[in-house]
């Protein structure tokens, strides 16, 4: 069990849990992985959180938010490995990942049923599907637009009721770790206490583990433009720091959000056609920005509508006026030029000349049927938004947003960090006993088919849980042995935090300024559009903020302690990740999936838009096409790059007698294949 005892560290008495497992986050990634040790029969364990209910699993959701699944219905055939090539075919993802997300999809989904998470099923008990994005054979299913959510109320009511510790308001601020033959493994972990920040110990808390798994969720705290929810900041500089290497670190989802209110601008809020409009920051100099850049209206509402369809940004949708170019528009009006984009669902889209004229005939056969048949071919985007989807309206409204009065502001939003922590197929990292799961990890690549995340989530802790049951269920070490090996870390940070409080402070240096510096820097410079000289040149100066924050930093009161571990942790995220992204642009990489690289060389995105917009997409076969890049620090943190060949999806026996043999015996758990 777990065990409770207060060590002496830098003459301060701070409280110690000694357990095999420590949780790191309570979104869907963390709760399942802690109900999936107990089912393994582990119960040493905690959860540690920030705040029961922040996160993106908590807050996140969508029109119609997908979990993505092995086919359980209809007559098309399906199979594990069938779905394990699907995976793969996102590019860049290791096909041994893929295979084995794709094999565990239906025990985790089936999980979620017995726990009583609402998934439709019909008369028969089928589990239809529907076609998400990269998904060829309708895999998909939703419990709604809250599913994640739902979910994660299933799993901490399942949490409670068998009795596994959750330490909420506790921020983790370091890993613990040690490296005997050139191998790191980590050994636990330094936390704040929010309830305690007052006290002599300034809410210093430490845990020493045999394993951590760290399900902190995607880096969101990174970025300006953002449909994360607020709560959700990300950890990784924490796994960064010792030592964990990060794989496909370029590698995100950017699509159209609302900013005001944080939500994807999908589905049917496009396919009812609003108006796009840009102003100045003051919201004055009202212009249709979009059509300058569109031969006509038809082909402008026809992109405005598949918006709908294909929400995330995806360079291949750019051409040929596709529904892309919308989001490159959107983003050259905000980021580059300055100005605020709305969607004005109170006017149909207008304009002069070939322009003019909005109408429902000038539609492709595709949008015009979707609005016949919806019985929408009339008024304005709102009146149609309410007969065809009326709680898309009502979500907006129960958000203080009227759409029938109010222009809903937006940008290009981060949404999705495909890319993130190395892991091997148990969810192990290349540091030994630290175990990222859920979006911190990154196992998928370029693209992924929509609801592959929460998938991932479930799959990543189920395939942790069983290693750590298996190979890793002892008890930590004593509290002297414990501290011999970590007391360094443990004084280094607490001295830390003491001399940010001592310190004089050094005029507008504050925090908040340096994230701000951070998240413009990345929405600017390491999203959507890319280009080398400028990410060089940011990378450095992401660097030297780093430094600065390091030297320099203060804060006012013991208060914001945990605000100022988020800033350092983002502006060391930042900073791997703009390496990443240069080391991608320095190696010939072009544009793929949700970023669009600029090449002089290349075409442009349509005929209107200047010569400095001109990109090329990637080619299969390319150097960056056919390998993986993974960054990781030393402990000076020297920045390490390694381009790895992407591992095929594998041939694994499948002759029942053999598997149960090694299951019997165990033999199945293999570390390294
Ligand atoms: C708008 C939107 C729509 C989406 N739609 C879909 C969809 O339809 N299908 C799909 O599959 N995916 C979707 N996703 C992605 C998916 O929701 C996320 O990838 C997934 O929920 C991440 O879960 P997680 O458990 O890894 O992280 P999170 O749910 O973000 O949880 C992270 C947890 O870690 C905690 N934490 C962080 N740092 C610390 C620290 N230092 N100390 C203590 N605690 C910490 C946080 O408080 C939080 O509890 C969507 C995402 C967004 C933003």
């Amino acid at each position: 069990m777990i065990k409770k005892s207060m060590v002496k560290v830098e003459g301060m008495s701070v409280p110690c849990y000694s357990l095999n497992t420590l949780i790191i986050g309570s979104g869907i990634a963390g709760l399942n992985a802690a109900l999936c040790l107990y089912e393994q029969g582990l119960r040493d364990m905690s959860v540690v959180t920030d705040g029961l209910g922040r996160g993106t699993s908590n807050n996140a959701g969508s029109d119609k938010q997908t979990y993505y699944k092995l086919s359980l219905s209809g007559s098309k055939p399906d199979s594990p490995e069938k779905m394990a090539h699907d995976l793969f075919k996102g590019r860049c993802m290791h096909g041994d990942l893929a295979l084995c997300e794709a094999v565990n999809s239906v025990r985790c989904f089936m999980n979620l049923v017995r726990l009583g998470v609402p998934f439709p099923h019909d008369t028969y008990g089928s589990y239809v599907g529907y076609k998400t994005d990269n998904d060829p054979l309708g895999r998909a299913t939703s419990a709604g637009p809250l599913t994640s959510h739902l979910i994660c109320r299933r799993l901490i009511e399942e949490i409670k009721q068998k009795g596994i510790k959750i330490m909420d308001k506790h921020e983790v601020i370091a890993l613990l770790d040690d490296g005997k033959d050139g191998q790191k493994q980590v050994k636990g972990a330094v936390a704040i206490d929010g309830d305690q920040l007052d006290s002599e110990s300034m809410g210093f808390v430490v845990f020493n583990a045999v394993n951590v798994i760290l399900a902190t969720g995607g880096p969101a705290g990174m970025y300006k433009a953002s449909v994360y929810p607020e709560s959700q900041q990300g950890s990784t500089g924490l796994a960064f720091e010792a030592g964990a290497a990060g794989n496909n670190l370029t590698e995100s989802q950017f699509g159209l959000a609302s900013v005001k209110f944080r939500w994807n601008l999908s589905g049917t809020y496009q396919q009812v056609i609003p108006r796009y409009l840009s102003t100045d920051v003051n919201g004055r100099d009202e212009k249709e920005f979009l059509n300058p850049f569109f031969p006509d209206m038809g082909t402008l509402s026809t992109a405005i509508f598949l918006k709908g369809y294909e929400w995330p940004f995806d360079v291949e949708k750019i051409r040929n006026y596709g529904s892309s170019l919308i989001d490159v528009l959107v983003y050259r009006e905000t980021v580059k030029k300055g100005r605020r984009v709305f969607l004005d669902y109170t006017q149909n889209p207008k304009g002069e000349g070939k322009m003019s004229g909005f109408d429902f005939s000038l539609l492709d056969e595709q949008a015009y049927a979707y609005l016949k048949k919806s019985g929408a071919l009339f008024g304005t985007p709102v009146r149609r938004l309410k007969k065809v989807n009326l709680p898309a309206y009502r979500l907006y409204k129960d958000h203080g947003i009227d759409l029938e009065r109010e222009r809903l502001e937006m940008a290009v939003c981060a949404q999705h960090n495909n890319g993130g922590l190395k892991a091997n197929i148990w969810w192990e990292s290349n540091v030994k006993h630290l175990f990222p799961v859920g979006e911190v990890c990154g196992t998928h690549g370029v693209c992924r088919p929509g609801g592959s995340s929460i998938n991932a989530c479930l799959v990543g802790g189920l395939r942790a849980a069983l290693f750590i049951s298996k190979k890793y269920a002892h008890d930590p070490p004593g509290d002297e042995k414990f501290l011999k090996g970590s007391q360094d870390k443990i004084s280094g940070t607490i001295e830390f935090a003491r001399g940010i409080l001592s310190k004089p402070g050094s005029g507008d240096f504050s925090l908040s300024k340096a994230a701000e510096e951070i998240k413009k820097r990345m929405s600017s410079y390491g999203a959507v559009v890319r280009e080398k000289e400028a990410v060089f040149r940011e990378k450095q100066k992401a660097w030297k903020l780093y430094r600065r924050l390091k030297k320099e930093i203060t804060i006012r009161s013991k208060k914001e302690l945990p605000k100022a571990f988020k800033c350092l942790d983002l502006c060391l995220t930042h900073a791997v990740y703009l390496e990443a992204v240069y080391e991608y642009l320095e190696r010939g990489g072009k544009s793929r999936g949700s970023s669009m690289v600029l090449d002089p060389q290349g075409q442009k995105p349509c005929a209107a838009l200047g010569e400095d917009w001109r990109y090329t997409c990637e080619k299969p076969g390319s150097y960056t096409a056919g390998r993986i890049l993974e960054v990781s620090l030393d402990k000076d943190l020297f920045v390490k790059k390694k381009w790895v060949s992407i591992r095929p999806v594998p041939a694994h026996e499948t002759w029942f007698e053999n598997v149960w043999r090694d299951f019997r015996d165990d033999k199945f758990i293999k570390e390294e294949i």
